[in-house]
């Protein structure tokens, strides 16, 4: 049954917008998200909910207020009745942005100049994110004695919300605390309207479990901006929901069938992903490796990669893996002799262009691994728009998507930031069996 999208959403970054989506769809929602904001103003997005991937979180705030504006008039034209501006739930920002200027600037332009309200909250209970009188936890540790104290672009050095966000608005900060929003969702609205009244222009918010973010999610009826992390959407869809959208039986993370041959690109250096190459060598599945060194000394790695994929994939036998993941220290090793940045990039292009040339073989499902090498095989792809459906491992969903490489056929898509998925993420990823319509 066609829709008009009922939540648009922004999100400041790419994984992070896979990870909100993948929460709706856990929630309910059939969910839509697109790379940036969609150039026809006029297509119509059939979802209950459309994420709009930027990548705004570390640029000028000026920048990052534009690109969520264009975000906002897009989503305004799709219909949607509530926006939903998501950071990252270790709230990843500086003094100068961009949390509070582009919430500034949103509710701005859905109220009036310096009107209207709404609500921060980074927590994300599920994922260790908790706030407690306005404090952000990470796991057991204030986000300020966390790693996050270190980030290169964005260290987090007070963990008190209130005051990091006063930090960066024009707004007044308020706090509406965990023995409020234990108390349910019409005490969480009474708190949202006195707050208000005191010329509160937004509220962190305490949750330190999922049912605060029901009971927080409830409250949340009809504001017009929401701005969080992406543990409130496990909230909002109820607000939504009717007996009967169950008796429809129309599973929110549906997707088309799966078909066609399966294949694996890894950039991804983290932990994690080296383990799950390992694993995937181990169980003795093919596996090319992707050496950059050999690509600066002019070797076709690609035509080399994809001749050797083609008679595997022919054969039928199950995902083939092309990767460039490493271990640390080759990876500096490659790095000193590039530079950081170039070595990046050389890796990106290799891997993007294999993975067109696999999906040019015959490849429809496909896993990326790495958060920056997403964004590249995705770009090279030419994709414009994912349809999120089943979860593998948490963060992780399959989506599918079209691509000018194969004009009317369906790819499904898995894009796997670094440090998430199990061991043998890249066997069970397509052992899980993908939902079909005809089910
Ligand atoms: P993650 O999500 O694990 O951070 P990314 O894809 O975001 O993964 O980042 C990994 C970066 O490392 C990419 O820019 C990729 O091109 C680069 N890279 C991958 N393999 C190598 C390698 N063997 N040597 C140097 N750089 C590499």
């Amino acid at each position: 049954m066609s829709r008009r999208p009922l939540l648009g959403c922004i999100a400041d970054d790419f994984t992070g917008a896979t990870d909100l989506a993948n929460n709706l769809v856990r929630s309910g929602m059939r969910t839509v998200q697109t790379i940036g904001v969609p150039a026809d103003a006029e297509a119509r997005v059939d979802a209950d909910a459309i994420v709009v991937a930027l990548k705004s979180r570390t640029m000028p705030a000026d920048e990052a207020v534009a690109q969520s504006l264009a975000a906002l008039r897009w989503l305004q034209a799709q219909g949607v009745e509530q926006v939903y501006f998501k950071y990252c739930s270790t709230f990843d920002s500086t003094p100068q942005g961009n949390i509070g200027p582009v919430t500034d600037a949103l509710l701005d332009a859905l109220h009036g100049p310096g009107q209207g309200f709404t609500i921060a909250c980074p927590a994300f209970p599920e994922n260790h994110r908790t706030v407690f009188k306005g404090h952000l936890f990470v796991g057991d540790v204030l986000l300020s004695d966390s790693g996050m104290r270190h980030h290169p672009l964005t260290p987090m050095t007070d963990a008190n919300l209130v005051r990091v966000l006063q930090a960066q608005t024009r707004r007044r900060v308020g706090l509406v605390p965990h023995e409020v929003v234990a108390q349910g969702a019409e005490a969480i609205a009474q708190r949202f309207e006195a707050l208000r009244a005191e010329g509160v222009g937004v509220a962190v918010v305490d949750a330190v479990g999922n049912a605060d973010l029901l009971r927080i999610g409830q409250a949340l009826a009809g504001m017009p901006l929401v701005t969080a992390g992406s543990g409130i959407a496990i909230g909002l869809p109820q607000n939504w929901q009717t007996p009967g959208d169950a008796a429809e039986g129309e599973a929110a993370d549906q997707l088309p069938p799966a078909t066609g041959h399966q294949a694996v690109v890894s950039g991804s250096c983290s932990v994690a992903t080296n383990a799950q190459v390992r694993q995937f060598r181990a169980q003795g599945r093919p596996a090319f490796a992707v050496h950059p060194l050999e690509i600066v000394a002019g070797i076709d790695v690609v035509g080399q990669a994809l001749a050797w994929a083609g008679p595997r994939l022919a054969q039928g036998a199950g995902p083939v893996l092309v990767y460039a993941t490493a271990e640390a220290q080759a990876v500096r090793a490659v790095q000193a002799q590039l530079g950081v940045a170039e070595a990046g990039a050389l890796v990106e292009h290799t891997l993007s262009r294999i993975a067109v040339g696999l999906v040019q073989a015959g490849v429809r499902q496909l896993v990326v691994a790495g958060g920056e090498t997403s964004g590249a095989v995705v770009q090279a792809l030419g994709v414009t728009q994912m349809a999120i459906g089943p979860q593998i491992d948490p963060g992780v969903p399959w989506t599918a998507v079209q691509s000018p490489v194969c004009p009317g056929e369906v790819v499904q898509v898995a894009l796997k930031s670094g440090n998430f998925g199990h061991v043998d993420f890249f066997s069970k990823a397509f052992a899980r069996p993908v939902r079909r319509c005809d089910e």
